[in-house]
């Protein structure tokens, strides 16, 4: 047997590119480039940053995306509740295996053997016994006994802490809301402003992606919830998470200090499964080309790890300091969009698309539109469809439709920017604005389309998907045949 490893690839890239914009990214030049070798999201970290320059970014952002006649939407990620130690008189400390240090939340400055937290609930939440993980789980305390402000730890695992590291404190129930003042206060600004997306970090029941709704709905602002799944206490409620929020995402960054490392990937799959099963975009999140941040080749690791994700059918993947901060952030785009298309071309080469429909394990009746989407993949696969075109105003009904993991990309046409925008986010959909959906000539209009957007030549097949309605009287979908 021999076997080919260059599969043809397709036309559309079908898994979705959101990159971090930081300081080695948020210029004019390097933003082109990176919507040029296709980020579909650009995502704005609030853990960093003043408001002014995440404005200037956004605008940047806004201003390229229209130049280059993309649909891009931003998200805008909340810091959330992020225990991180204090600064140090001399910038790190180093701790020893088997030393006793102190850590305080009293505001100094920290030195051989004292760590500062501001994190104010410290010593209430911790018990003895608890452990404290230090910078992303490389150092670890095992706490001793607590005395007012001051928790006594003992050194479990060593290492160099410096300035304004992470602290997670697994196992332990954080007594701080998920929103905090400051989330609350960016969230408004970022309303206001007018972000896609607001990314809502450590969430833990569905009841904190309402707190965050409730925000939304009192400043009049518009904005889907990406709910981070970072906390293990987030799995034993994700269902009802994912019904909740717009989107989720896999934080493995803080999960796999959480849980056990062996545990993130199980987390990974299921939570995807879990996510295309109630029509929501799953981005997974962190370490994917990590090694890119300084170099520019990734590891086979990291490329593994990619390309895996792309085969489990995640709508996207997210890059963080490698577009933030590093030294290669366009490479690190070009890279993931090689994978992502060279495993799809697999899929399709598989006859995968469409077919790893997980509802197909749900007992009828299912809802109804999913089974419309069901139906359309499976006409798209059966009559090689060169595109589902689906009139969603909001994006509903494109979600549904991507969902199904289609053979044909879904040519999602609404009259709406902002729908058009967050859309972007979603797996194999090509987000089309028009002036007016067009429903008084449905077919000349899903032909004109089909040809001007280069998806179909005469005589080739496309489908119109439409007539989805929130009010169940007048949801009434079909799902047209036609010939280009
Ligand atoms: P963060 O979230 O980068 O905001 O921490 C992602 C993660 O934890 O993986
Ligand atoms: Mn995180």
């Amino acid at each position: 047997m021999s076997i080919d490893t260059e599969v043809k690839l397709l036309a559309r890239r079908r898994t979705k590119i959101v990159a971090t914009l930081g300081p080695a990214s948020n210029d004019t030049d390097t933003i082109t480039r990176l919507i040029q070798a296709g980020v579909s999201v650009f995502r704005l970290n609030m853990s960093h940053g003043e408001h002014a320059g995440h404005r200037e970014t956004f605008q940047l952002v806004r201003r390229l995306a229209a130049e280059a006649d993309r649909h891009i939407a931003i998200l805008a990620d909340l810091a959330g509740p992020k225990i991180r130690v204090g600064r140090f008189a001399g910038g790190s400390i180093v701790l020893e295996l088997g030393n006793k240090v102190t850590v305080t939340t009293r505001d100094v400055p920290g030195e051989a053997g004292l760590i500062p937290s501001q994190y104010e609930n410290l010593a209430d939440d911790l018990s003895p016994g608890d452990r404290i993980l230090l910078a992303d789980g490389v150092m670890e305390l095992e706490v001793e006994g607590i005395d007012g402000t001051e928790i006594r730890c003992v050194v479990t695992q060593g290492g160099v802490l410096e300035d304004r590291k992470g602290m997670n404190l697994p196992r332990v129930d954080v007594s701080a809301p998920c929103l905090t003042d400051k989330d609350k206060s960016d969230a408004r600004f970022l309303l206001e402003l007018g972000v896609d997306y607001l990314g809502l970090s450590f969430v833990r029941r569905a009841s904190d992606v309402g707190e965050l709704q409730s925000l939304i709905a009192d400043s009049g602002g518009h904005a889907g919830i990406v709910a981070k799944i970072e906390r293990p206490e987030a799995l034993e409620d994700a269902d009802a998470i994912v019904e909740a929020a717009d989107a989720i995402m896999v934080a493995r960054g803080d999960l796999g200090v959480e849980l056990p490392p062996e545990q993130v990937p199980i987390a990974q799959r299921k939570l995807v499964d879990a996510a295309r099963a109630r029509n929501k975009p799953v981005i997974v999140a962190t370490q994917m080309l990590e090694s890119m941040i300084e170099h520019a080749r990734p590891t086979r690791a990291e490329v593994s790890d990619v390309s895996h994700t792309v085969l489990s059918g995640a709508d996207a993947i997210m890059l963080s300091g490698e577009t933030a901060t590093g030294n290669h952030p366009v490479l690190a785009v070009e890279m993931m969009n090689r994978i992502a298309r060279q495993s799809e071309a697999y899929l399709w080469e598989q006859g995968a698309f469409g077919d790893f429909d997980l509802r197909d394990r749900r007992e009828p009746p299912i809802p109804f539109g999913d089974a419309v989407a069901r139906s359309s993949a499976q006409l798209s696969r059966d009559l090689r469809v060169r595109g589902i075109l689906v009139i969603s105003h909001s994006g509903m009904s494109a979600a549904t439709m991507s969902s199904a993991r289609p053979a044909a990309p879904v040519v999602s046409i609404s009259s709406s920017d902002a729908s058009c925008r967050r859309m972007a986010l979603m797996w194999g959909v090509v987000p089309h604005l028009v002036e007016d959906e067009g429903l008084d000539d449905g077919i000349a209009m899903a032909r004109e389309r089909a040809r001007n957007l280069g998806l179909a030549e005469a005589g080739e097949f496309v489908l119109l998907v439409r007539g989805f309605h929130a009010d169940p009287v007048k949801n009434t979908p079909s799902i047209t045949l036609l010939r280009v």
